[in-house]
């Protein structure tokens, strides 16, 4: 097997060959060029064409099972173990059971994993690992102890110690008979300042529940070992892709979605694509343009009508959204382009893609549609977080990415009303200020007058996603605050709450205590309900991060 970093890394950029082709080329020109084009196919023929003529294609590398790669991530695998460094040593037996190509090495691997897996305690998933080795042909003179770790595990399994709370959904009365995913307290409103935008249609009380949304695609930014490349689901005891190398499941029926609807495609081409630099944003666009497939023949009559029902699980609603074509740089959308003739070169010469009735003769299609969606997940894709517990403290992180119809929706605001928290993939809008009638829906894109000075985020939102913020906090230039700043007495006395209280919060909820969550919800609401009106005042901000924190840890699918 090749390793990704032999590669090219990333390949030569055409418009770096062509200035060593001809001496008096000029990149300007070039791009000036390529600037005046009208449509994304035409941008991905513009480089395509000249990929073709002059020969000058990416490197292809086989992604390919090898026992001797497999074998050695066992042994590293048997260290950490030794050692006791279980979560380790599983992420080792997994890379070795993702990169397996003989039944012995695999049932090996399997086998080890459930070792681990029995000393954290997993003994539901320990067990299916047993049955995976025992599966696989396990070598007959090692399963008396295989046998014995599986009565153990049977004996020692109750139900399961679950932390997190099911996904929410909305009522049956409560649901909204236009938008699929979402209460009937908000609507879809369109106007030439906001675009399409979210509205109360009555008061929402903090802590209420707007919209229950699953993506239309996501995909892993990291740990990709111990995520499902499908669904993104925290999992310690994966499945391999029969076929590639980097990419497990959390189950048999994820990998039979996925296989099915587009990892049939992707799977000869994303090790080539991932030594080519693609980035995770990128792979959301590829994903998204492969489930698309069906509608290539439809894509000049998909419109998304506001009298009709808004769904999340089709691919009308995401090609609407909003993509800003004509306020991206040249640079930017050529580079997108450059991207997109790789993979559409990748997906012709290698995959059996464009050889299906549906897409025969949706070459041209394709490219518009894969740039298309590289501007829409660029701007739309939004960030699917988890807390994990790094030895001392708790860390929250971006894991991965997701593609939402309804949660683009929402518009920024620096003092957002509207928090996302992450069940599993499934995105969840949570109210977390009181909202009145009327009053339009904002989110966070990452950036608040919690966290960031007022010039940086303006300058952020206005080069990233085309808007100059009129938020309150920028309008009435709020003091930034740092949320971990101390609290402040004089200012402390109208909270009923004494601050020893809160710092004893702040200490169990960094240590992962799950088990008190719901009494600190019930102590901070009414705080949080007392002082929203106070905000720009540092302790709301810090009651608001607090709720928010045991809101995600409730979300929260990984074990803390
Ligand atoms: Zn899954
Ligand atoms: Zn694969
Ligand atoms: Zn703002």
């Amino acid at each position: 097997m090749t390793s990704v970093t032999d590669a090219d890394n990333p390949p030569t950029r055409m418009i770096d060959y062509l200035k060593t082709l001809k001496p008096n080329f000029s990149p300007s020109r070039y791009l000036t060029k390529f600037g005046s084009l009208k449509t994304n196919q035409d941008r991905v023929n513009f480089i395509y064409r000249d990929m073709k003529k002059l020969n000058f294609y990416p490197k292809y590398f086989k992604d390919s099972k090898d026992d001797g790669a497999a074998i050695a991530s066992q042994k590293q695998g048997d260290v950490f173990f030794g050692k006791g460094y279980y979560h380790e040593a599983i992420i080792e037996y997994t890379r070795s059971i993702a990169t397996a190509k003989s039944r012995g090495v695999l049932s090996r691997s399997y086998a080890n994993r459930s070792a681990c897996l029995f000393k954290i305690n997993m003994f539901k998933e320990c067990l299916v690992d047993i049955d995976r080795a025992l599966a696989n042909n396990y070598p007959d003179h090692l399963k008396r102890q295989l046998h014995e770790r599986q009565s153990q595990a049977t004996r020692l399994m109750r139900p399961s110690e679950r932390f997190h709370e099911d996904t929410p959904c909305i009522p049956e009365p409560q649901r909204n008979p236009l938008i699929e995913s979402a209460s009937d307290a908000v609507r879809i409103e369109m106007n030439e300042k906001w675009g399409r935008h979210v509205i109360a249609t009555r008061e929402i009380k903090i802590g209420e529940v707007l919209s229950v949304e699953r993506p239309f695609a996501c995909t892993l930014l990291m740990e990709r070992l111990i995520h499902c490349h499908h669904c993104l689901e925290f999992c310690y005891n994966p499945v391999p892709c029969e076929f590639c190398t980097l990419i497990v499941f959390c189950s048999e029926q994820c990998k039979a979605k996925a296989v099915i609807s587009y990892h049939k495609y992707e799977c000869a081409i994303y090790f080539s694509l991932i030594a080519c630099g693609m980035h995770p944003v990128q792979m959301l666009a590829l994903k998204v343009t492969l489930l698309a497939k069906e509608d290539f023949g439809l894509l000049s009559t998909l419109t998304v009508d506001l009298e009709e029902v808004y769904r999340s699980d089709r691919y009308r609603e995401i090609h609407k959204l909003m993509a800003a074509t004509n306020k991206q740089s040249v640079k930017s959308l050529y580079d997108k382009a450059e991207f997109a003739a790789w993979v559409f070169h990748f997906l012709d010469s290698c995959t059996m893609f464009f050889k299906r009735p549906n897409t025969r003769n949706k070459k041209d299609i394709f490219k518009e549609v894969l740039l298309l969606q590289l501007q829409i997940c660029e701007l739309n894709g939004l960030g699917i977080l988890e807390v994990h517990y790094d030895f001392t403290k708790n860390v929250l992180q971006t894991f991965g990415v997701g593609l939402y119809s309804f949660s683009s929706l929402f518009n920024h605001a620096c003092c957002p009303n509207v928090e996302g928290f992450q069940y599993g993939s499934t995105m969840v809008m949570k109210a977390m200020k009181t909202i009145k009638e009327g009053e339009q829906c904002c989110i966070s894109y990452g950036m608040s007058y919690g966290n960031c000075p007022k010039e940086l985020r303006q300058e952020v939102l206005r080069t990233k996603f085309f808007f100059k913020c009129e938020c309150e906090a920028c309008k009435f230039n709020w003091r930034e605050w740092n949320a971990t700043s101390q609290f402040r007495s004089p200012l402390f006395m109208d909270l009923k709450m004494n601050p020893m209280e809160i710092m004893f919060m702040e200490t169990e909820l960094a240590r992962g205590n799950m088990v008190s969550v719901h009494q600190f919800l019930a102590r901070l609401l009414p705080q949080l309900k007392r002082c929203e009106n106070f905000e720009p005042w540092g302790n709301a901000l810090k009651i608001k991060r607090l709720v928010e924190l045991c809101y995600r840890l409730l979300a929260n699918r990984r074990r803390v």
